[in-house]
């Protein structure tokens, strides 16, 4: 389509062909796609865009393939919810959640990313598809790479819950539980992809792949009318969603889908693992590694490999970033699921119990627009609400019986 200018280093501006390679070989920064703005402006348009499917392919003058797309043709634009319930609650004006706890297949917005990565690797003519993964990437490079036809090497700490375990067995890919955290996975699938040719889609493929986290940004906007919200909260794991909703605002400026950004961007990690809000919090540029300890282990990153430019993208916007206890957490998933319907997984719980905490200290203005990004669905993280939600009424199968609990229920007992 000729849209696609090259890869170009992020530090040093050295410039790349469309290859699957991901760091510059003269400075070791990432790689990211170049796009030629100029021809996409021209080949774009809020009309053509509103006349396509609704899923992420939707945008795809801004997404680094060459032919059409081949995975994810049901993926992506879930669903804006406005929540007023929520909003309520915590006194804010205009309140939406980005509902990405529906995305098809596996619910979670790693659909998005897995179905750029995996569409690229079909164009690079892959047929093994690979990732190191903390359970959400597990699970969409399993099913996409079933359907797509693929070979499939999925590796994980083996300390992940077993619900996300089996969530990705059933796809039957190659499963390799790895006795270490995701920092010790990522170490060695960085080892493996050096000496198999294979698409790791969080490594060698990462500058097509992260691509997809920008159509999160662009839904927003086109499902807010074709305007930019005052705030956004986003999760951090890697950090690579933070400044990709960033980059997808900036871009639909650039080709002139949008006039202005006025959007602060806000970061939510847990405390158990929270080495980019710390940083943002001390005013510092250096992201200090930590062993992640949190029942939010789909962000449990601990050596973040985007930190640094998601806490430049916070400060450059005026945002600020709040870490959040696993109590926090636990108590944000139910008050979702009790005030809007949505049930999120632990990650949802930290974005609200950090929007919460950033709400009530001034930082998010109560007068304001703001989106709110869940990411994934409560359905994968049942484990951590055990203990912790009401229990049920337990009765004999008569009528007697049933009505005693009625009358407990009435009174308020
Ligand atoms: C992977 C993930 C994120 C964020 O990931 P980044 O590495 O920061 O891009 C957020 N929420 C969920 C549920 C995830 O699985
Ligand atoms: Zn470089």
């Amino acid at each position: 389509m000729g849209h696609i200018k090259g890869l170009k280093c992020r530090e040093c501006g050295r410039e790349y062909p469309i290859e699957p390679i991901y760091v510059c070989e003269f400075c070791f920064g990432p790689l990211e796609v170049a796009y030629d703005y100029t021809s996409i402006a021209k080949d774009i348009s809020r009309k053509k865009i509103e006349k396509r499917e609704k899923n992420l392919w939707r945008y795809r003058e801004l997404l680094p393939i060459d032919g059409d797309p081949q995975v994810g043709l049901d993926s992506g634009f879930t669903p804006l919810l406005r929540a007023h319930n929520l909003a309520k609650v915590l006194g804010v004006d205009e309140l939406y959640i980005k509902d990405d706890t529906v995305v098809h297949p596996t619910l979670s917005f790693k659909d998005r990313v897995v179905s750029i990565a995996l569409t690229k690797a079909k164009e690079f003519g892959f047929d093994t598809v690979a990732c190191a993964s903390t359970g959400n990437l597990a699970h969409s490079v399993s099913a996409h790479g079933a359907r797509a036809g693929f070979k499939r090497f999925i590796f994980i700490p083996a300390s992940l819950e077993a619900s996300k375990i089996v969530a990705s067995l059933v796809y039957e890919p190659n499963l390799i539980a790895v006795d270490g955290n995701y920092d010790d996975v990522n170490r060695l699938c960085s080892e493996i992809a050096n000496k198999y040719r294979w698409a790791f889609v969080n490594i060698n493929i990462r500058p097509f792949y992260a691509e997809g986290s920008k159509t999160i940004g662009f839904e927003i906007i086109e499902q807010l009318g074709w305007k930019v919200p005052d705030n956004v909260v986003v999760p951090c794991a890697s950090g690579s969603l933070l400044t990709k909703v960033w980059k997808s605002f900036k871009e639909f400026r650039e080709v002139g889908i949008i006039r202005e950004i006025g959007t602060k961007v806000y970061a939510a990690q847990a405390t158990g693992c929270s080495p980019i809000a710390s940083a943002i919090k001390k005013g510092t540029d250096v992201i200090r590694p930590v062993k992640p300890n949190t029942i939010a282990k789909s962000l449990a990153i601990g050596n973040p490999a985007d930190g640094f430019y998601a806490a430049q993208v916070v400060k450059e916007t005026g945002g600020y970033a709040e870490d959040v206890s696993d109590q926090e957490i636990i108590d944000a998933m139910k008050l979702l699921a009790r005030t809007e319907g949505v049930f999120a997984e632990t990650a949802g719980g930290v974005t609200l119990a950090a929007a919460k905490k950033m709400i009530e200290s001034g930082k998010i203005k109560r007068d304001e627009v703001t989106v709110i990004c869940i990411t994934g669905n409560g359905l994968k993280t049942q484990e951590a609400l055990q203990g912790h939600t009401l229990s049920p009424y337990y009765i004999k199968p008569s009528l007697a019986s049933f009505e005693e609990v009625l009358s407990n229920v009435n009174k308020g007992v």
